[in-house]
């Protein structure tokens, strides 16, 4: 690696506790690794931080030899970020833990750790994190970072919206603590505006208390009724209130026990909810979805917290070929209703997936000015998930997704940031207003002011 002697290597790597790995050192392999199996990148250095020290010492050697740093956090965005050819990945995956305050409800955990770690940590006082997702192998760090959805954020908002406090490695190396109190521009920047201004070695969040148990389920929509459904879906979530999160995914049927078997590999509209009331109020919500069209099946009922937020876990394992496009949909025009039927049935792949979560309700509540998440009274999010094994299909795989969106995009308003791919920066301005992009490019200027974390949905100084 151009820049960087022998001799500097061993300097970090009698300053670090955690690894130091070159290209041919055990471990190098396994810790370039990121979800989406599209990306091989190699690394010039991974240093495998187990502290904040590290992070530090990292930074410092990154910015001191001008290498091209990438920070991984879960190592989930599909944009493939948080792996760099050539330059130092900064891997925190190593630093996972999380400690719970049940006297005040609030957990604190490490920048590198897992939706499930928080799950794991946090149910154990009959307590989670809002917004913590839905997948237990996604990082907390870029989750919170975009924004943070899940769940339950309907009624108890975003991760970002119960984010109290986090602790900051910036580009010059020092460690800063954001918070409503202390730097306040960089907390604002910190809620929305990803990975730009330093490496976040820990968040403290506000829990709330749910479970051990929620009433929740699924129910599998034919989807010969698809417009029918979709139809009656797009009204129906919306007079419902904020303790019942009803999304919808129009995939190939995975083998779930309770679908008959010439069901597996059909196309379907599979319907998911959860409901924080009792099991009584949250049936008669369910009544209508159950109602609207025929069903293929259905499964539904009490369900521990921590196994349903990782039920859905081996649908979008590791190493799979990912291209996801998304945006926000203003409204499921029947226009709109009709392109995603359309689409469905021309799926390139049996496991992509068409996921529209429904948006709306406290984190629409939240002032735009409060944080640098934009669009916040967006209804729904349309997210094109195509996925699949085999190179050979690359081609025709990405040409669908974007195909999709561009029939889509007639009725989109802005993107979530933590769901666009390598775009370009015209689609990361798309993640914000006008307002919010040059405030966050301000921030921007005042703690990057070099660029130096500029592996992500960029913001330029
Ligand atoms: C299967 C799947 C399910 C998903 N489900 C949801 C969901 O339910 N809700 C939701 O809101 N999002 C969801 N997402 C999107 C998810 O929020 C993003 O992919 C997010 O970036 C993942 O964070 P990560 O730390 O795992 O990723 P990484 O790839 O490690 O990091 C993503 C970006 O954030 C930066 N980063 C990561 N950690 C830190 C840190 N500690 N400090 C500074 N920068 C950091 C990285 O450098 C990189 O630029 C999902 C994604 C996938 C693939």
């Amino acid at each position: 690696m151009k820049n960087v002697s022998a001799d500097a290597i061993n300097a970090l790597k009698a300053q670090c506790r955690g690894e130091v790995l070159l290209r041919d050192d055990a471990g190098y392999e396994a810790a370039r690794q990121i979800w989406n199996g599209m990306f091989d990148r190699l690394p010039g250095i991974i240093v495998r931080c187990v502290g904040t020290g590290d992070v530090i010492k990292a930074v410092n050697f990154g910015r001191d030899h001008e290498l091209l740093i990438s920070v991984k956090g879960g190592g989930h965005n599909s944009a493939g970020n948080a792996v760099c050819d050539d330059g130092l990945m900064i891997d925190l995956s190593l630093m996972r833990r999380v400690n719970v305050d049940p006297k005040k409800k609030t957990l604190r955990v490490d920048g590198g750790a897992l939706l499930g770690d928080m799950d794991d940590e946090s149910q154990l006082y009959g307590l989670a994190v809002s917004g913590g997702g839905i997948i237990s192998h996604t990082g907390v760090g870029g989750l919170t970072l975009g924004g943070g959805f899940g769940w339950i954020s309907r009624k108890h908002g975003l991760a970002i919206d119960n984010l109290i406090s986090a602790e900051v490695v910036t580009s010059d190396g020092k460690l800063l603590t954001a918070s409503a109190g202390e730097n306040p521009e960089l907390f604002w920047g910190l809620r929305g505006g990803g990975g730009n201004f330093g490496i976040v070695t820990s968040f403290v969040f506000k829990c709330v208390a749910i479970g051990p148990e929620v009433y929740s389920g699924l129910i599998v929509k034919k989807f010969e009724d698809a417009k029918e459904y979709i139809k009656f879906h797009r009204d129906y979530v919306r007079t419902l209130p904020d303790d019942m999160t009803v999304w919808m995914v129009v995939r190939h049927a995975p083998p779930l026990p309770f679908l008959p078997n010439e069901v597996h590999g059909k196309m379907v509209v599979v319907v998911p909810f959860v409901w924080l009331g009792n099991e009584a109020e949250g049936k008669a919500f369910i009544k209508p979805i159950q109602e609207a069209t025929p069903s293929h099946g259905e499964a539904f009922g009490m369900n521990p917290w921590v196994g349903w937020q990782s039920g859905f876990d081996g649908l979008v394992g590791h190493g799979a070929r990912n291209y996801w496009k998304s945006h926000h949909i203003k409204g499921l025009s029947d226009d709109c209703i009709d392109k995603i039927i359309a689409f469905g049935d021309t799926m390139p792949s049996p496991e992509c997936e068409i996921f529209i979560p429904h948006m709306e309700g406290a984190p629409s509540h939240v002032p735009a000015d409060e944080t640098a998440f934009s669009y916040r009274e967006t209804p729904f999010v349309l997210n094109i998930h195509t996925r699949w094994q085999n190179p050979s299909d690359d081609k025709r795989c990405i040409a669908w997704a974007r195909d999709f969106h561009a029939a889509t995009e007639p009725f989109a308003k802005g993107v979530y940031v933590n769901f666009l791919s390598e775009e370009g920066e015209g689609r990361v301005k798309e993640a914000y207003t006008e307002a919010v992009w040059e405030r966050l490019v301000q921030v921007k200027q005042k703690y990057d002011p070099q660029n130096l974390f500029r592996m992500n949905q960029n913001i330029k100084p």
